[in-house]
């Protein structure tokens, strides 16, 4: 059995489509930084791809000591074997101990072919990850820094942690906004090694006859206020009140799954396990219970105001402020306060 290698640093599979690196690349870039600094190891990162050098500063400033860039004209586009094969190599190259992938389709698509290449285990969609001590009281041994690996487990009942600690590397992937993003730096100084990847013609077995880009409709990650809405609202008619809400504080709707399924609003504004995981300065959920799997989406965000007329709503645990109502009541309240708050004097 393989054990541990505690020289070994932390790798980042780095994602980057149309000149622009992913998020959850450098959110876990930052996260990669924490963990090696406990190691007192390095943080690596490798990105593949072509024409690749004008993204490597801002790797670099998230706190990557070594960046392996891994550029071929025909690696432009995801394909699973030659990018499966360029990245094993760069992780047989590096020998780290720990190797991170956002979860996004092309990460999920990765990691298990790396994970099953190297014949080590893969935990998918962590939420936490941190480094301890592990004892396995089965076999009286206790392994010292290892990863947990942190995630909803049964429906997302329970927080389960996992940990490998017999195989290397320990590999994670991570969803999209899980993991903060720490301030870039021009003071992180890295390197980045350049390498044509060794493939031959027959690793790209796939013709590409067009490219159909969707754009996401609603960018919650980026916003600074969300105004949810749940199955407490009632109606698709009524979700228009979570709409005026938003607009009048200038945030975007967001939503629970049960408004989702019951049909109120379309799945891309949905927070929560599932949906998108956001971190605005204030959140706003009304007639949401606050299921963990929605909490698990929104709970690291700075406000959190909650509208429900069960006092023992879930979701008032977490929230700093707390009505306690009925949403058709507060929410006219609360957007004509704003408005007359914020009404330009008369004259300007
Ligand atoms: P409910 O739980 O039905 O709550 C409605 C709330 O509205 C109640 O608290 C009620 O008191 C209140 N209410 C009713 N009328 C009013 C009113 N007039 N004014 C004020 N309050 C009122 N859920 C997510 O949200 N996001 C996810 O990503 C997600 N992923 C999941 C993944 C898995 C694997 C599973 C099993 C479940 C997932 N869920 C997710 C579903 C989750 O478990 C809950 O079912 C869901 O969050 C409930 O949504 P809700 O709070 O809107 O509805």
């Amino acid at each position: 059995m393989a054990r541990p290698d505690s020289h070994g640093n932390v790798l980042v599979f780095i994602e980057a489509d149309h000149g622009e690196v992913a998020s959850v690349s450098l959110e876990l870039v930052c996260k990669a930084r924490q963990l090696a600094d406990v190691l007192d190891v390095e943080v690596q990162a490798g990105i593949i791809g072509n024409q690749l050098e004008n993204l490597t500063g801002e790797i670099l400033a998230y706190g990557c000591d070594t960046l392996f860039m891994a550029e071929d004209e025909r690696l432009t586009l995801y394909e699973t074997v030659p990018y499966s094969e360029t990245f094993s190599s760069i992780v047989k190259r590096t020998r780290p101990q720990i190797v991170l992938f956002g979860a996004t389709p092309i990460g999920r698509d990765l990691a298990p072919r790396i994970a099953s290449k190297l014949k080590t285990g893969l935990t998918a969609d962590c939420t936490e990850l941190k480094i301890a001590d592990h004892e396995d009281k089965k076999h009286n041994k206790t392994y010292e820094n290892i990863l947990y690996q942190i995630r909803p487990a049964f429906g997302g009942n329970i927080l389960a942690t996992i940990v490998s600690p017999d195989h290397q590397p320990q590999m994670a992937t991570v969803r999209e906004g899980v993991m903060k993003l720490s301030e870039p730096s021009s003071n992180n100084r890295g390197v980045v090694v350049s390498f044509k990847p060794d493939l031959i013609d027959g690793d790209f077995v796939n013709t590409l006859v067009e490219r159909v880009v969707g754009k996401r409709k609603v960018n919650l990650k980026a916003a600074d206020i969300i105004v949810s809405g749940g199955a407490g609202v009632g109606s698709k008619e009524d979700f228009e009140l979570i709409y005026e809400l938003a607009s009048t504080l200038g945030g975007l709707v967001g939503a629970s799954r049960a408004a989702v399924d019951n049909g109120y609003v379309s799945r891309d504004h949905q927070v929560g396990q599932t949906g998108t995981t956001v971190r605005p300065k204030l959140y706003i959920a009304a007639g949401i219970s606050g299921c963990i799997q929605h909490q698990a989406g929104m709970n690291q965000s700075g406000k959190i105001i909650a509208i429900n007329t069960d006092p023992d709503a879930p979701i008032f645990q977490i929230a700093h402020y707390r009505i306690i109502g009925d949403l058709n009541d507060v929410i006219p309240v609360i957007i004509k306060a704003y408005k007359s708050n914020n009404r330009e004097p008369s004259g300007a």
